[in-house]
């Protein structure tokens, strides 16, 4: 059996409903069907958050935005500016869906529910006339004169134009689907993870954290933010953020590499070596009752303790070796780390089809109609919404260029 569709989405997550809804809006008549191959739906918008869905980041300006892409981050700076935060929101408020600010800057919707977003995506597609086919994976794209063909066991779907929307997947699943070989597709790899660390000392702390932070792989950049202790090493948002933009880096050297730890968040060193200079001048104070910075008591006895000072020293009995070695211990504090694990709230391949393929409307330069979407391109963020805004702004660029090609 063949069919005919103006548009085929194939994969029915984030990126693959919202460009069809937005065909849809634009183009009442347009015959649009999504190919998912499991028999669900939005799986990842409906876990995301913490099943609460982060849609956006309160961050109107797109330089300041794009600068939360490790990779994309120019595309992003442009393609804000046509779909960007606000025009998220207010495509969001116009459907019905308001949604609210948490002080991190992270949206979520009102309801604190992934599901409002899945179940209204998946109403007004099927409200606008969309069809949907489930466990339909689809292994490979070839072009005919004048319209794409997907063949399948049942069915042979013909379509003038073709989105790919299938998150991120291995390369070899990607690579069949753009004829005609050789595009550039790079390596899809992890990012945003925890680190793992064996240190029982550190893992003993589990649960402890730090609203201000920083940390960096040796001879690379510091990355700062909230740092949490876990049972298996180091996680929080600066951990994830450095996990992003090493991301590369890191699976090169296999997880296994040196990190930094300031645990003062980058505070001015010379002005607390003088504070400590002071302290141990004249104060008679007990070093581990009287924290030189605020940070919870377990954490600092542990510093005390990597520093070889004995806990039960006055600051007046300090030498300068133990300063120095403190300073050292608070500002860089070296960990190995011996793998990656997945943070249980959201993480994203980096890699994908490269963005040198893609024109500003988000089709492949070499082959007329066929577009790629969210998470499947060289484009990640870090946490934060970022990711769906990548998903939501690529999606509704590309529906509008779809939808001019529909009669
Ligand atoms: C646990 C978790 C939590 C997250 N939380 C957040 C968050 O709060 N905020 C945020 O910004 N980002 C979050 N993310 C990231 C975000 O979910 C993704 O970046 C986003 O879903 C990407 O959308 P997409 O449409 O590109 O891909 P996906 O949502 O992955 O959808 C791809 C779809 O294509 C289907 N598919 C794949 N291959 C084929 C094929 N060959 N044929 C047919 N169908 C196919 C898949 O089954 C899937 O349904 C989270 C991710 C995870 C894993």
């Amino acid at each position: 059996m063949t069919e005919s569709w103006d548009c085929v989405i194939i994969g029915g997550g984030a990126s693959g409903f919202f460009c069809a809804i937005n065909i849809l809006r634009n183009k009442p008549d347009a015959k649009v069907i999504i190919l998912e191959k499991t028999n669900k739906t939005l799986s990842k918008v409906r876990v995301s958050g913490g099943g609460r869905c982060n849609v956006t980041h309160d961050c109107l300006d797109p330089k300041t935005m794009s600068g939360n892409y490790p990779r994309g981050s120019q595309l992003m700076k442009k393609q804000l500016k046509q779909f960007g935060v606000k025009q998220t929101i207010d495509w969001f408020n116009n459907s019905g869906i308001e949604l609210v600010t948490e002080s991190d800057g992270r949206m979520f919707p009102i309801t604190n529910s992934s599901e409002t977003i899945a179940v209204f995506f998946e109403d007004e597609f099927r409200r606008l006339g969309g069809v949907l086919h489930f466990k339909v994976e689809v292994k490979d794209l070839k072009q005919k004169s004048d319209a794409f063909q997907i063949t399948t066991s049942k069915i042979e779907y013909l379509a003038k134009s073709v989105v790919i929307a299938i998150g991120g997947v291995p390369k070899d699943k990607i690579a069949p689907l753009i004829q005609p070989n050789p595009l550039k597709i790079k390596d899809t790899l992890p990012s945003l993870f925890s680190m793992k660390i064996n240190d029982t000392a550190l893992t003993s702390l589990s649960g402890v954290s730090i609203p201000a932070g920083r940390v960096k792989v040796t001879g690379r950049y510091w990355y700062d933010g909230p740092i949490l202790i876990t049972h298996w090493g180091l996680s929080g948002p600066a951990i994830l953020k450095m996990s992003a933009f090493d991301a590369e880096y890191l699976h090169q050297v296999q997880y296994q590499s040196d990190l930094l730890i300031d645990w003062t968040g980058g505070i001015n060193e010379n002005d607390y070596l003088l504070q400590l200079n002071d302290l141990a001048n004249k104060s008679l104070k007990s070093i581990q009752n009287e924290k030189l910075i605020d940070i919870p008591q377990r954490l600092w006895e542990f510093i005390l303790v990597k520093s070889e000072i004995d806990l039960k020293l006055k600051y007046n009995n300090l030498s300068k070796l133990n300063r120095n070695k403190l300073m050292e211990s608070l500002l860089r504090m070296p960990f190995k780390t011996i793998g990656k694990t997945t943070f249980k709230e959201e993480f994203v391949t980096c890699g994908g089809i490269s963005l040198k393929e893609l024109n500003a409307n988000y089709e492949i330069t070499a082959i007329s109609g066929l577009y790629a979407i969210g998470e499947v391109i060289d484009v990640d963020g870090v946490t934060g919404g970022y990711n769906f805004q990548n998903a939501w702004t690529s999606a509704f660029i590309a529906a509008k260029s779809i939808s001019e090609r529909i009669n």
